[in-house]
């Protein structure tokens, strides 16, 4: 081991037995002058010596030389910043050069935070079940146990083990779905914008494609039909108003470059009062007698009937295969319930133009959704354990007694770490499905709602915003929304209310 250099440790003998600037000295104008600055940065140890110091061998021992090293030089970088500053100033008590043991515990705690993987599990209790900023479908135990096979060995993704030689991808896949939804043909991509963007530049590239007015939507991210459209090389014939379309309108449209008629599951908004949409089923004689391909855009697209759970109905693909159109796409990790994926479905004729056009190569599904689909599809050939083991479905038509007793079990955990500023109540309240399913269809449920008690209802939305934050710090985020002056903390999604309790007495909440 070499020696340290003389001077860091005649620095820190110094710091050791009698400090170069006493404490609480708070105005002794010597530490304010550039020399006094220059006397407390001699004094900070070099990385060499903290790194060699026994206080810091845990950590480097965890973390390694390189990290350590680096965490240690951003560390010290910024002390040198802040005495050189506060040289400056008047805060001449935070002028004090941080012992090796301090300085060791603070490269530790840095090491430590910066190796914390960001993406990290958070409680879902805003009340959208399907949230898209929060990753939309949790997945069933089956899909993730095929997640975790296909993550740690090889696998027969693209290998018959039949004939020995190259095979399909979307093989296994295509033929579950077909066999649930009775189409032809299938083909999958990473997303359902894929799905649309695939579909119109394989059978719409510089042909028409007629879409109504009332169809135009934007579904967020940025994926906005008309902008899809010029992605895909697709030239954008609209029809119809914004509040009414007519089949004439279609038909009026339609020439002899119309490749495509396109219908939007306009899922996210609803025009109201006097409207007017022309169905797939009144479109596909139109479709059929001009030859042109009826193309239906579905985003959550179950393969069940939702109704039979208690929630609204929504549009399925073997609805829409059976209304006569012609390729239908869907999402994976909607209402499905299953990884990122976008489904296409439809006739075989379609399907093998849309499977082979090129750019299906960098779109396509990478292993890890692909045998998560698989184990999420085949729940749907049992459909009476289906509740039981896709969580989106559970927490969609979790029942209103089950919730309020969720909410009843953390009531009294919430109330402990609230209780001085906060008033905390049992609450009925609304979900949504999320995810682009009506945001009017909501459901009823039950939760926590929250309250400041402050003077005269002043500050209200300040208390709610540090509260919101001090439950977004917890070791797993808590994630509500701000309603009405009130934080609602919608327990549709809770499925371990104990664990909820218990997270939420570490809370430590700061009131001014
Ligand atoms: C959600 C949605 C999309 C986009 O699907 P992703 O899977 O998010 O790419 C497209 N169209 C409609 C109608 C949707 O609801």
């Amino acid at each position: 081991m070499s020696k340290p250099k003389g001077s860091m440790v005649h620095g820190l003998e110094v710091k050791e037995s009698e400090p170069a600037v006493p404490r609480k000295s708070a105005s002794k104008p010597l530490a304010k002058s550039p020399s006094a600055a220059q006397s407390l940065l001699s004094q900070l140890p070099s990385i060499d010596r903290l790194i060699r110091s026994p206080h810091l061998r845990d950590t480097l021992n965890t973390f390694g030389l390189t990290l350590t090293t680096q965490i240690s030089k951003d560390l010290m970088a910024e002390i040198r910043q802040s005495l050189k500053a506060s040289s400056h100033s008047k805060l001449t008590s935070a002028m004090e050069v941080p012992s090796e043991e301090e300085l060791a515990q603070r490269i530790q705690n840095a090491c430590v935070s910066k190796m914390a993987l960001q993406y990290q599990s958070v409680y879902n209790m805003t009340g959208t079940v399907v949230h898209t900023n929060l990753g939309r479908s949790v997945l069933a135990d089956e899909a993730l146990m095929a997640l975790v096979q296909a993550s740690q060995q090889p696998l027969n993704l693209e290998f018959d083990l039949n004939t020995g030689e190259r095979g399909e991808r979307d093989h296994f896949l295509e033929a579950l779905i077909c066999e649930i939804t009775g189409a032809e043909a299938a083909t999958f991509v990473n997303n359902n914008a894929a799905a649309v963007l695939l579909t119109l530049a394989a059978l719409a590239h510089d042909k028409e494609v007629v879409i109504s007015r009332g169809e135009l939507v934007e579904i967020g991210g940025a994926f906005r039909m008309p902008d899809v459209m010029k992605s895909a090389g697709a030239l954008m014939v609209e029809v119809g108003t914004t509040n009414r379309t007519h089949l004439k309108d279609y038909e009026q449209a339609i020439t002899e470059r119309t490749s495509v008629l396109m219908k939007i599951h306009t899922s996210n908004y609803q025009v109201q009062g006097f409207t007017k949409s022309v169905s797939e089923a009144e479109l596909a004689p139109l479709a059929e007698h001009h030859q042109v391909t009826l193309v239906s855009d579905l985003g959550s697209g179950s393969l069940i009937e939702m109704s039979d759970h208690g929630l609204p109905h929504e549009p399925t693909p073997q609805e829409m295969l059976k209304a006569g159109c012609h390729v239908v796409t869907f999402s994976g990790d909607k209402l499905l319930g299953g990884p990122q994926a976008g489904i296409i479905v439809g006739r075989k004729r379609e399907i093998d133009i849309i499977r082979n056009y090129p750019m299906k190569r960098a779109l396509r599904l990478s292993k890890l959704p692909v045998v998560a689909l698989e184990a999420t599809l085949k729940l749907y050939l049992q459909p009476e354990f289906l509740v039981q083991r896709l969580p989106t479905l559970r927490w969609l038509s979790r029942s209103d007694d089950v919730i309020k007793s969720t909410a009843q079990q953390v009531l009294g955990a919430f109330e402990r770490v609230l209780a001085p500023h906060y008033q905390v109540e049992l609450s009925q309240m609304m979900s949504q499905i999320g995810s682009g399913s009506l945001p009017l269809d909501t459901m009823n449920s039950f939760g926590l709602a929250i309250k400041p008690k402050v003077q005269g209802g002043k500050g209200v939305g300040s208390a709610l915003i540090r509260l919101s934050k001090a439950l977004r710090a917890l070791s797993k985020p808590i994630i509500g929304r701000v309603e009405k002056n009130m934080l609602l903390l919608d327990c549709r999604c809770i499925d371990d209310a104990l664990a909820l309790a218990k997270d939420i007495s570490s809370l430590e909440i700061h009131e001014p």
